[in-house]
């Protein structure tokens, strides 16, 4: 039996693959190679380029292969983006998630572990955010993850798929040995646009506001590391394998930096000096997103490696340093 990897040619879903290939799983990725890179996937796994939101592509995989859980990372993940267009966000995220369930429910495929987010909270009603804790989002992005959650929470209802909801905070880093990272076409992530400043790519890194309700000033994030994040998965999928009721996690790692601190964190591993200037406010950017991962500790066992931003960082500079054109695959 194979575990099918929606969007594995992605920043996550890559890494995800690799740790799942590591442990000697069979995996299927499936990826429309929008954002994603084809070089990011582990040639172990068996790759099917294709749409999530394509009814045909998803039942010839699903005939195809003898998939036993799915878990699901292919959507579009740029909050600012999603402010613009937001149609975009609900066409591919909330659409493709009626196809893969379709699907699923089609094959007899019971189990998906779901790729969601602290931007299904909104503004926190308090810090550190409780999965119980109410979620309005205030970005496209957000809402169009809020309202996947949903439609698993009524697919599980109404034909037993059990669903693991992962709620993200921020994710950094890259696999330790440097052989895959992010590399997203634009960049607007504050770790990688770290990096490419430090390479020397880019001039400056803008920081986009000062006056938040945070005690520097910068926005607050709770960073988490990306190999961190696939193992939360892997437990996510033993879970449902033990038979436990659906249900979301949050994962981060409880603590918060600030934007600020995060650049300085940057300057003392790479020994760069990394430029910095002040930039108005980014739409839709809450002042504070930090954690409360207890759940994901005690009730999935989930044990992070990663607890210092430095170490985290370190790996994205090893991956950034050693790529200075990512993938180096755009058309
Ligand atoms: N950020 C920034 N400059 C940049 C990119 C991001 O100041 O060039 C800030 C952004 O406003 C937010 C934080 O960095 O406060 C994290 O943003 P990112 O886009 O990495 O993740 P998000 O929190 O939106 O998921």
């Amino acid at each position: 039996m194979s575990i099918l990897v929606a969007g594995g040619a992605g920043y996550i879903g890559s890494h995800m693959v690799a740790r799942l290939v590591e442990q000697h799983q069979d995996v299927v990725v499936v990826d429309n190679l929008s954002t994603g890179h084809k070089k990011a996937i582990d040639p172990q796994a068996k790759f099917y380029e294709g749409d999530v939101r394509d009814h045909d592509f998803l039942n010839h995989v699903f005939e195809s292969e003898s998939i036993d859980a799915v878990v699901h990372f292919a959507a579009f993940s740029i909050v600012p983006e999603s402010m613009e267009k937001p149609l975009k966000y609900f066409d591919n995220n909330t659409g493709g998630m009626i196809t893969l369930l379709e699907a699923m429910h089609d094959h007899d495929v019971k189990k998906i572990v779901f790729s969601s987010t602290a931007a299904t909270y909104g503004v926190p009603e308090s810090i550190p955010i409780k999965e119980t804790d109410s979620q309005e989002p205030i970005n496209p992005y957000g809402e169009s993850k809020l309202m996947m959650e949903k439609m698993m929470h009524w697919a599980d209802v109404a034909y037993g798929i059990h669903f693991v909801a992962l709620r993200y905070f921020n994710v950094a880093g890259a696999k330790p040995d440097g052989s895959i990272g992010e590399d997203h076409g634009p960049e607007t992530h504050l770790v990688p646009i770290i990096m490419q400043v430090a390479q020397g790519k880019r001039d400056e890194l803008s920081i986009f506001g000062d006056d938040y309700d945070t005690p520097d000033g910068t926005n607050v994030r709770d960073y988490v590391h990306v190999m961190d994040l696939a193992d939360a998965h892997i437990l996510a999928l033993k879970y449902l394998n033990e038979g436990n009721d659906s249900r979301a996690f949050n994962l981060g790692s409880s603590t918060g930096f600030s934007n600020k601190q995060m650049l300085e964190a940057a300057r003392e591993v790479t020994g760069k000096e990394i430029p910095a200037k002040l930039a108005p406010r980014r739409p839709g950017d809450p002042d504070s997103l930090v954690a409360a991962s207890d759940n994901a500790r005690t009730i999935l066992g989930w044990k992070p490696q990663f607890d210092d931003v430095h170490e985290i960082i370190k790996t994205a500079w090893k991956w950034h340093s050693t790529h200075p054109n990512g993938y180096d695959d755009r058309k």
